[in-house]
């Protein structure tokens, strides 16, 4: 059990499940983009150490990219838009692999996938290391998803409370 600030957590997946399953997407990805050169876009910050781990198991050559979203907000009528940063290769026509920490109700990867669509890349999949199927409001087609899990909140492997937390090599759950 550990402490983050005023909240507990306890263990929930252990590294090396955590780091083997990853070696599994990998695999899958390299079979799937088999004399392809596909571009990965990390969405910052909580999938840093996702991508790490990811990009270590990959043996295709490829291009690792990092964005993140603004911190402020533009209201729609859909709600809050954060436009994305750091998007300065050109991605026309490539294969993307977007790589997350987590899918839970699936508005932010929504809006990034319609942003990203707009640089007209040739096609675009989603990694996740974790996805919350109860929490999804829009659906969302995630060829690699690492672990589906229940709907609470975790922290741990570059998943964040409040800022704390990331640096945790193992994944914790709100007690
Ligand atoms: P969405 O609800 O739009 O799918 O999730 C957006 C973001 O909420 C994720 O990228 C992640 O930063 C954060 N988030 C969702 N669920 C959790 C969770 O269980 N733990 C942590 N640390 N962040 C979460």
């Amino acid at each position: 059990m550990i402490n983050i600030l005023d909240k507990t957590f306890v263990p929930f997946i252990s590294r090396s499940s955590i780091e083997s399953r990853i070696a599994e997407l990998a695999d899958l990805i390299c079979k799937d983009y088999e004399g392809r050169n596909p571009v990965f876009i990390v969405v910052l910050n909580g999938a840093f150490l996702f991508a790490g781990e990811l990009v270590k198991n990959i043996s295709l050559t490829c291009e690792i990219t990092f964005i993140r979203f603004s911190s402020y907000s533009q209201t729609e009528s859909t709600g809050n838009v954060r436009q994305i940063i750091g998007m300065e290769e050109s991605i026309e026509n490539r294969d993307i692999i977007i790589v997350e920490d987590i899918v839970d109700t699936g508005l932010t990867m929504a809006h990034l996938l319609k942003q990203i669509k707009d640089f007209s890349p040739k096609s675009v999949e989603i990694a996740t290391l974790l996805h919350k199927p109860d929490a999804l409001k829009t659906p969302i087609d995630m060829r690699y998803v690492g672990f589906e899990i229940d709907n609470k909140f975790v922290v741990g492997y570059g998943l964040d409370y409040d800022g704390f937390g990331r640096n945790l090599d193992s994944l914790y759950v709100l007690a």
